[in-house]
């Protein structure tokens, strides 16, 4: 069919995008129904210090098996639930599940978690993110958010302000894939990121492109000059991984180190990988 606009323009509605908006607001309504009943799950992929290869953190990525749909990729609930007004509370359910895992974890591993834009411009995200460390007793200076240049677009004035509230209570700030959308050398300037995360499009082709290198190398200074940490994303091999270690890039992540896992698999990841982990301790006599 065709409706008609004003001005006499023509849209065409095809039966692909029917379908498409239905597909949507199923997976919409099952969404809803999953984070009410808390089954949005936390999976968790190494970081490491690509010179000694040891683990200094994880990023929480988040995980969705629908009962009817299957599973879901991040990449499509994701903007979903930001555009139908779940994300905020999906966040809230995979950032208490995260730390209820990570605290029991060696000290010394931060967390990272990211932050959707809107959640940019809702003066609650501060205050929420805080609560919920309260409650399940994980560090504000383990936790990292990590957000992306496209976020602080929307109201560069009040993602400020949330940043700053979420920088004073000691939690660190994160510029995620960087060199991809609306990049501006400005907004480095005018944000005091702690950390920046190299796109995966750059590490993919950093073996058989000049510019990608050139660019890395550009970042990796800059970076340096800045005072910011480093995290290469998307590593999927060592010759990557020994390239950026020879350009001096000091944090990577990718499936060459691992893939993100969920909790109980990533605490196997902790004893086979890193020092000092605890078992869990024995249960009470009462218990048994
Ligand atoms: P991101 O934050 O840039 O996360 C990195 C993505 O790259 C993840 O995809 C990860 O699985 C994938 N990845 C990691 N290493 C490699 C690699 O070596 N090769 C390749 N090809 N991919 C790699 P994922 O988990 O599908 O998530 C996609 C995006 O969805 C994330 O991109 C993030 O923007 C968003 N997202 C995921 N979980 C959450 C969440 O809890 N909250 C919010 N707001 N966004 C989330
Ligand atoms: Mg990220
Ligand atoms: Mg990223
Ligand atoms: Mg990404």
């Amino acid at each position: 069919q065709a409706k008609r606009t004003g001005r006499g323009r023509v849209v065409v509605y095809t039966r692909e995008m029917e379908e498409a908006a239905k597909r949507v607001t199923r997976i919409e309504q099952a969404l809803r129904r999953a984070v009410a009943a808390g089954e949005v799950e936390p999976h968790f992929q190494p970081i490491v210090d690509l010179a000694t290869r040891e683990t200094i953190g994880f990023e929480t990525l988040a995980r969705w098996t629908d009962r009817d749909l299957g599973f879901v990729s991040p990449g499509v609930f994701i903007p979903i639930a930001e555009e139908r007004g779940i994300i905020g509370q999906l966040s809230q359910l995979v950032l208490r599940k995260a730390t209820e895992a990570a605290r029991d974890w060696p000290e010394h591993l931060f967390l990272s978690f990211n932050l959707s834009p809107s959640q940019l411009v809702d003066h609650n995200t501060g205050l929420q993110v805080l609560s919920i460390l309260k409650r399940t007793g994980f560090s504000a200076r383990r936790l990292e958010i990590e957000i992306t240049e496209t976020g602080l677009m929307t109201d560069p004035a009040s993602a400020e302000k949330i940043v700053n509230d979420l920088k004073a209570m000691g939690i660190r700030v994160s510029l995620d894939d960087f060199g991809t959308g609306q990049s501006s050398l400005g907004r480095l300037r005018d944000f005091p990121f702690d950390k920046l995360k190299i796109d995966r499009a750059f590490v993919s082709s950093i073996l058989d492109d000049r510019p990608s290198e050139h660019i890395i190398r550009a970042i990796l200074a800059m970076c340096e000059g800045l005072g910011m940490d480093v995290v290469a994303e998307g590593i999927e091999e060592e010759a990557q991984a020994a390239r950026l270690v020879e350009f001096g890039c000091a944090g990577g992540q990718g499936y060459y180190f691992g893939r993100p896992c969920n909790a109980d698999e990533t605490l196997t990841y902790l004893r086979q990988n890193v020092l000092n982990v605890r078992s869990k301790p024995p249960l009470p006599h009462a218990m048994i």
